[in-house]
């Protein structure tokens, strides 16, 4: 087997795209076989180096390494449409020689009339086929004369293209639909469906495994492919992801470009297990599952025809699944350079030994890596900011100095500044006050850790130390008599 991601670079790898490639390399991997990443960037108006980056590093982070292509090199050669003309011109000229294709001297202009003349007269508005009869003779003479030419394919006609797409079931396209379309443009640059189609067939591309939007490109290849003498591959073709309200995945459900995952804090092998249940009929799209059980069970034959559901909250509780499962030493790994980027330096000995101290309880409670800084930022800032929802909500409160109050007069005179001591602490600061937990311990939350949300609050305040505790705790009192 021999399948093929064959990204243009025009825009940030997609979501649904990010699929194609995972499903590729999941068949590929599954069989042994190879899988090839060409690029199809013959469009240089409209492609950047910056897209092409991005997808590298897309494939690179969710780890779908390939065999063959760009950067990789390979047997064929460049895996750069870009750096194939010559060969699609030459293969045009081949096709030419056979007369399965034909040279078309109708101007653009001259095309739209006939078309807007076909639609009003409710005939199909593709290529008339006019320049098809022209005797080979004439043709080479105009184009010998300068004039401006495109290449079409001679569609046989009447005919139909018939294929078993491996999700799809038998697929038939009548020629009434296939113009004799374009192979190359008047200034010899190929179009998509001739160079994709001589890049499968050069690569010996066995299974091409795309998306639906394609679909109806395929009789184009399969007629090109046969126009070339060669066996056309088996097609594969993946519904398109949905939002979850059933509408074509879009900005308007969250992020589309694989990137905004990549910084927004999730797991490549999260992304990876949750989109790999995107139409794969292995098991709901909560399951979780290894690579290695991943590649061990796909089949393609197993994809579903429905389209497939992306749906950004489950798509985060999975990620919370594995941020869970992490060791902690890879936890640590994964989140301190987010945190040090937070505050803008790194952590010294001590912090470090600190923020060990605390990433356990914090990796429970997170869905998200980027959550990581906010949480523990109280620890390394000398100035803490307060989170004015927090503050309003919690320390204006009327038992709220009461309890401040009475948590840094026990907190005080602590003996040994540990967790158990400190919870027993204010647990009598509690009792006494006769406040609820909530009453009593969210001010003491807020005052130390700047916000309602935090690690768990006697570890914190052990983690925090005792100075920094209590000159917190002063300064919010302080904060009240200023009012
Ligand atoms: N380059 C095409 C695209 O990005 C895909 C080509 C193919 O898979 O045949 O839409």
């Amino acid at each position: 087997m021999r399948v093929r991601f064959a990204p243009s670079p025009t825009g940030y790898l997609h979501v649904g795209s990010a699929r194609t490639a995972l499903f590729n390399w999941l068949a590929a991997r599954h069989a042994g076989g190879e899988f090839i990443l060409r690029s199809d960037d013959t469009d240089q108006a409209r492609g950047s180096d910056e897209y092409y980056r991005d997808v590298l590093d897309g494939l690179r982070w969710l780890g779908l390494d390939w065999d063959e292509g760009v950067e990789e090199g390979g047997p064929h050669g460049s895996y750069r449409q870009s750096e194939r003309l010559e060969r699609y011109q030459e293969v045009a000229e081949q096709l030419r020689d056979r007369t399965a294709a034909y040279l078309c001297f109708c101007s653009p202009e001259e095309l739209d009339d006939r078309r807007r003349q076909a639609q009003a007269e409710g005939r199909p508005p593709g290529y008339d086929g006019r320049c098809r009869t022209l005797a080979g003779a004439e043709s080479q003479a105009r184009r010998a004369a300068g004039e401006a030419a495109v290449l079409r394919l001679a569609v046989p006609r009447p005919g139909e293209t018939v294929f078993d797409d491996v999700v799809r079931g038998e697929v038939r396209f009548g020629h009434d639909h296939v113009e004799d379309f374009v192979l190359l443009r008047s200034d010899g640059t190929p179009t998509y469906h001739l160079a994709s189609t001589v890049d499968d067939v050069d690569y010996g591309i066995t299974h091409v495994v795309r998306g639906e939007d394609l679909l109806s490109s395929t009789p184009k290849h399969i007629l090109i492919t046969l126009a070339m003498g060669a066996e056309p591959p088996i097609y594969a073709h993946l519904s398109l992801l949905m939002g979850p309200d059933g509408k074509k995945l879009s900005k308007r459900h969250g992020d589309t470009a694989l990137n905004a995952y990549r910084e927004g804090g999730f797991l490549p092998e999260a992304f990876v297990n949750y989109v790999a249940l995107l139409g794969w009929n292995f098991g709901d799209d909560e399951t979780v599952f290894t690579r290695a059980e991943m590649v061990e069970r796909f089949d393609l034959s197993d994809i579903q025809k429905n389209p497939a559901v992306f749906d950004n909250e489950k798509l985060i509780w999975m990620n919370g699944v594995y941020i869970r499962d992490l060791g902690a030493d890879e936890f640590i790994a994964r989140t301190l350079p987010l945190v040090e980027a937070d505050l803008g330096r790194p952590l010294d000995e001590d912090e470090r030994a600190t923020y060990r101290a605390i990433a356990p309880l914090v990796q429970e409670r997170m869905k998200l890596l980027t959550e990581a800084p906010a949480q523990v930022r109280f620890l390394f800032v000398e100035e803490l900011e307060y989170d004015p929802a927090s503050w309003h909500k919690v320390i204006v409160k009327p038992d709220s100095r009461a309890a401040l109050e009475a948590a840094k007069a026990r907190l005080g005179d602590l003996g040994e500044w540990t967790t158990d001591a400190i919870e027993q602490a204010l647990r009598a600061m509690l009792e006494e006050l006769e406040l609820n937990a909530r009453k009593g311990l969210q001010p003491v939350r807020v005052a130390v850790t700047g916000s309602s949300v935090s690690p768990p609050l006697f570890e914190s305040l052990e983690a925090l130390g005792p100075e920094r505790t209590l000159v917190r705790l002063q300064e919010v009192l302080d904060g009240y008599d200023g009012q």
